[in-house]
C-alpha cells in the first residue's frame, strides 16, 4: 500500500538508494501501517542479532496491515517462533562455513563454488538459511577478503560456474558490484558467472536502467531470483525482470517452499506462468532448510511433491522447476520426483502418468544374431 507513504514523491519511492535509506528497522515505525499483533511486536524489538530485520518500503507495502498470515507478511516481519530452536536445526544448516577455502568462498561441488559479496540486503526473509551473518556488518566481506577469493578462483581452474551471491549482491553500488562482475569475467575458466538476487521481489526499483546496460557489458550472466509468492509479482517487479532479460541475462526464480505462505500448487503454477511471461524459468523449489528457528517455515516433503504432481503435464513443462532438497551438513542438493513408474520386468516398464492413466514402455532389445 504505496498510499501509506504518500508524502514520498515518486521520484524517491521509485530510488533504490531512498528506499534502503528508508528500510523500516523499529517496531514503532513497522505499528503505524500495519496492525502488529502482540507477538510481531515483542520479537520485533528483540536484541538479538542473529535476529536483525528490516524491510524496504517497496516490500512493506506489500504487506496486508490487517492479516499476520498475509504471505509477504510472514516473510517479512518477525514473529516469536524464530526464537524456540528445534532439535533438527542448525546455525549454518548446509555446513556451508566448512567447506569454506577462504572466508568469502563456499566450494563444495566439483565445477562450482559461491561467493559472498555482500551480507546485506534489502528485506532480510525470516526463513534465511544464512540468517547467521546476514545483516550486520561483520557479514560483509573486507576487500582483503574479496581478494582472497578472486586470488582462489583464479587458481582453481576446475571451478568454471561461480555463483555471487550473499546476503545480496545487488545490495552492492553499481561501481563495486561491475567491478568485482569484471573480475570475475577476466578469468578465463570462470565460463559462467550466476548473480543470486532477491532485488526483482524484494526492491525492484534496484533494477535500474543504467545497471542493465552495465550488465549487458558482462553477458553472458544467469541471474536467479526468489520470488515466493503470486503477491510478489507486481509491475514493478515484471519491469526489472523485463530489463534483466532485455539486457541479456539468463533469469532462473528459485522459491523456497514455505508453510502455509506458498503450500498452494495452484498459486505456484499461477505464478510460474507469470515467471515465464518476464522470461524467468522457474528453476528450483527449494525444500526449507533447517536453519535455526524456522521450523514454523518447513512443510512436509509432500508439499513440494503435490505442488510438482499438480505442474508436470498440466501445465507448459517450462514452467516445472526441480524441486530440491539441499542435504543438511553439506550433501548438496538432490531432486524430487513424484512416482509416475509403477513396475517393471523384463523390458517392459509400467507407468502411471500425469492424469493417473496407466501406459506401457517396452524396450527395444538389440535384435539376436542367428
Ligand atoms: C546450490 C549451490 C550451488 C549451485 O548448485 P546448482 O545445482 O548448480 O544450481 C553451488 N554451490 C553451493 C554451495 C550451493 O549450495
Ligand atoms: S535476500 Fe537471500 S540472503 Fe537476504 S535474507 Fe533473503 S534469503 Fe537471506
Amino acid at each position: 500500500m504505496r498510499r501509506r507513504w504518500p508524502q514520498v514523491p515518486a521520484r524517491q519511492w521509485n530510488d533504490w538508494r531512498w528506499q534502503l535509506a528508508h528500510q523500516v528497522r523499529g517496531a514503532s515505525e513497522l505499528d503505524r501501517f500495519v496492525h502488529l499483533t502482540q507477538d510481531e511486536r515483542l520479537a520485533c524489538s528483540e536484541k538479538d542479532p542473529a535476529f536483525g530485520w528490516a524491510i524496504s518500503p517497496y516490500y512493506a507495502s506489500l504487506i496486508d496491515p490487517d492479516d499476520p498470515t498475509d504471505p509477504v507478511r510472514r516473510q517479512a516481519i518477525p514473529t516469536g517462533a524464530e526464537l524456540v530452536p528445534h532439535p533438527e536445526e542448525s546455525a549454518d544448516p548446509l555446513a556451508e562455513d566448512e567447506h569454506s577455502p577462504v572466508k568469502a568462498i563456499t566450494h563444495r561441488y566439483p565445477d562450482r563454488a559461491v561467493l559472498y559479496a555482500t551480507g546485506t540486503c534489502a528485506m532480510y526473509c525470516r526463513h534465511c538459511n544464512r540468517r547467521r551473518k546476514v545483516g550486520s556488518p561483520a557479514s560483509s566481506p573486507s576487500g582483503a577478503e574479496l581478494k582472497a577469493a578472486l586470488t582462489y578462483l583464479r587458481a582453481h581452474s576446475e571451478i568454471r560456474d561461480v555463483i555471487v551471491s550473499g546476503g545480496d549482491p545487488l545490495s552492492l553500488p553499481d561501481a563495486r558490484l561491475i567491478a568485482l562482475l569484471s573480475d570475475l569475467r577476466a578469468v578465463p575458466h570462470l565460463e559462467i558467472v550466476r548473480i543470486a538476487t532477491r532485488y526483482p521481489a524484494t526492491l525492484p526499483q534496484r533494477i535500474t536502467g543504467t545497471l542493465a546496460s552495465r550488465l549487458r557489458a558482462l553477458a553472458p550472466l544467469y541471474v536467479n531470483t526468489q520470488f515466493n509468492h503470486l503477491k510478489e509479482c507486481t509491475p514493478e517487479a515484471a519491469r526489472a525482470l523485463d530489463r534483466l532479460a532485455d539486457a541479456g541475462c539468463v533469469l532462473g526464480n528459485q522459491m523456497v517452499l514455505l508453510r502455509g505462505i506458498n503450500e498452494d500448487p495452484q498459486m505456484v503454477k499461477a505464478m510460474n506462468r507469470w515467471l515465464l511471461l518476464h522470461r524467468c524459468r522457474p528453476y528450483y523449489i527449494f525444500q526449507c532448510d533447517p536453519a535455526l528457528g524456522t521450523a514454523h517455515f518447513r512443510t512436509p516433503i509432500e508439499s513440494g511433491l503435490e505442488i510438482l504432481r499438480a505442474l508436470i503435464g498440466w501445465t507448459s513443462g517450462l514452467a516445472v522447476p526441480h524441486y530440491v532438497v539441499d542435504l543438511p551438513g553439506g550433501g548438496g542438493k538432490v531432486p524430487l520426483v513424484p512416482e509416475y513408474l509403477i513396475s517393471h520386468q523384463g523390458h517392459s516398464w509400467m507407468f502411471r502418468n500425469y492424469a493417473g492413466r496407466q501406459f506401457t514402455y517396452v524396450e527395444g532389445a538389440p535384435a539376436k544374431r542367428r
